[in-house]
């Protein structure tokens, strides 16, 4: 079996197509048993009790993501998704507040850095708003902020940003990198070591919506200043164990800790390449969709494609289309997206490795008739 007809044949069957992954993958139906065991164990012995027997599969979930991050697993933290990670994170942060990031920033995490103080200058960039390595590090000589901030693989865009480059220009400056992993965690190599990083369960490593992972580098968990409880209570508690602090669901950490460890199972490098391959495959096929533009080059490694309007099509009411018509789930990325970056809204296109080029076609027929009748 290839790896996509193994993802498949662990899923439950889908209804229609679906191509959503940047939103929300399908969970397997180890995830889901996991996540529902769980619970009953909660009903059967007590929720304070379950989250005992629990404690080998989370500590196997964050070992899986330290893997993946370069990071150590005694300083992976659950969150329930990535803003909150990095509302966590800012909200902990020592001394100045200065951040630099890509023009194309996501906007709900400029919301976050405004909301925590944080004064934020753009990283130099190409026409497509990849990052320029050589430009930025000549810009963080001349002016270090006091993080680096870069989501290493955008929402409203799939263009792989050279996370491993300025990963070393950050190292050698030693001015702290912090990396938004929401879309490229399960998708590109983050295993970079960085500051921090961060992600969500819930894309492309199809845990449970609701959760979200923080993994810090030791040099920064020690300095970090969590807001709560206040630091000057000075509590006999370790950092992570602040971040950690309130109510979660247990259960859905665990069907992420059990996503995580089928990622790393059914290997993170053939998902990659899987990956790139079906983002070269929908590129293809959508080329020459009338009234759209793909915005991505063919061979850009990634599983995510957008589509601009050319002729006036409203990519919201499109989506709209293909799900009521079609049971064809996309996204409508809106401009607030990405607010310095974006000037039309976009239809986003983010199927997984089990999509087939017979899929592909049938949605580009879909997108068609949608576009002809909205
Ligand atoms: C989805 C997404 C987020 C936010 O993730 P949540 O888990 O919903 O908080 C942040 N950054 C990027 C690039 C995303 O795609």
């Amino acid at each position: 079996m290839s790896l996509g007809e193994q993802w498949r044949s662990a899923r439950p069957k889908v209804a229609g197509l679906h191509l959503d992954s940047a939103a929300c993958s399908r969970q397997s139906f180890a995830v889901i048993d996991a996540t529902t065991q769980h619970a009953r164990h909660e009903a059967e012995v007590g929720g304070y009790v379950a989250v005992d027997a629990a404690a080998p599969v989370l500590d196997a979930g964050r070992a899986a993501v330290a893997a993946l991050t370069g990071l150590a697993a005694d300083h992976v933290v659950f969150t329930t998704g990535a803003n909150h990670a990095l509302d966590l994170l800012l909200s902990s942060w020592p001394g100045e507040r200065t951040l630099a990031c890509l023009p194309g920033e996501y906007g709900p995490n400029l919301a976050i850095m405004a909301a925590n103080g944080f004064a934020v200058r753009a990283l130099p960039v190409d026409g497509d708003g990849r990052l320029d390595v050589d430009a930025a590090a000549r810009q963080l000589v001349a002016d270090p902020p006091a993080v680096v901030h870069l989501t290493a693989l955008a929402s409203h865009r799939g263009l792989a940003q050279p996370l491993a480059g300025l990963a070393d220009v950050c190292r050698t400056l030693g001015v702290p990198l912090v990396v938004d992993a929401a879309q490229a965690l399960g998708h590109l190599d983050c295993a970079v070591r960085p500051a921090a990083v961060y992600g969500s369960s819930r894309k492309w490593l199809a845990g449970p919506r609701g959760v979200g992972v923080l993994a810090v580098h030791p040099d920064l968990v020690q300095r970090l200043r969590p807001r709560l409880p206040p630091p000057e209570w000075n509590l006999p508690l370790a950092v992570t164990q602040l971040l950690e602090h309130g109510e979660a669901n247990v259960a859905a950490r665990v069907g992420f800790s059990v996503a995580v460890g089928e990622h790393l199972a059914a290997g993170p490098e053939q998902v990659r390449a899987r990956l790139a391959e079906v983002g070269r495959c929908t590129r293809e096929v959508l080329s020459d969709v009338t009234g759209w533009r793909v915005v991505e080059a063919l061979d850009e490694p990634t599983a995510i494609t957008t589509l601009a309007p050319t002729e006036g099509a409203d990519p919201q009411k499109v989506r709209a289309w293909l799900i009521a018509h079609r049971a064809v789930v996309t996204t409508y990325a809106e401009v607030q997206r990405a607010p310095f970056e974006m000037t039309t809204p976009v239809l986003r296109v983010s199927p997984h490795v089990d999509a087939t080029s017979d899929e592909l076609a049938q949605f580009a027929e879909a997108l068609a008739a949608a576009t002809a009748d909205v």
